[in-house]
């Protein structure tokens, strides 16, 4: 199931939520019971490209075989 992470507007809180099926479910904060909720992007799906930069990569040339 997709996990997404949200940032309550209201208390700045960071909540996750799973969201599964249909995307237009309103999400409420459990900490403050908020419905102001900022989705966050995750890590793993941001700026994913063929190309790897700056990830610190253990091949300085570029050449080196994977794995
Ligand atoms: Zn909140």
């Amino acid at each position: 199931m997709p996990l997404f992470e949200y940032k309550c507007k209201k208390c700045g809180q960071k909540v996750e939520f799973l969201e599964r099926g249909s995307g237009s479910s309103r999400h409420v904060c459990p900490h403050c019971g908020g419905k102001d909720l900022q989705k966050l992007f995750s890590t793993f799906a941001a700026g994913r490209s063929d190309s790897s930069s700056d990830s610190g990569s253990s091949c300085p040339t570029g050449t080196c075989p994977l794995g």
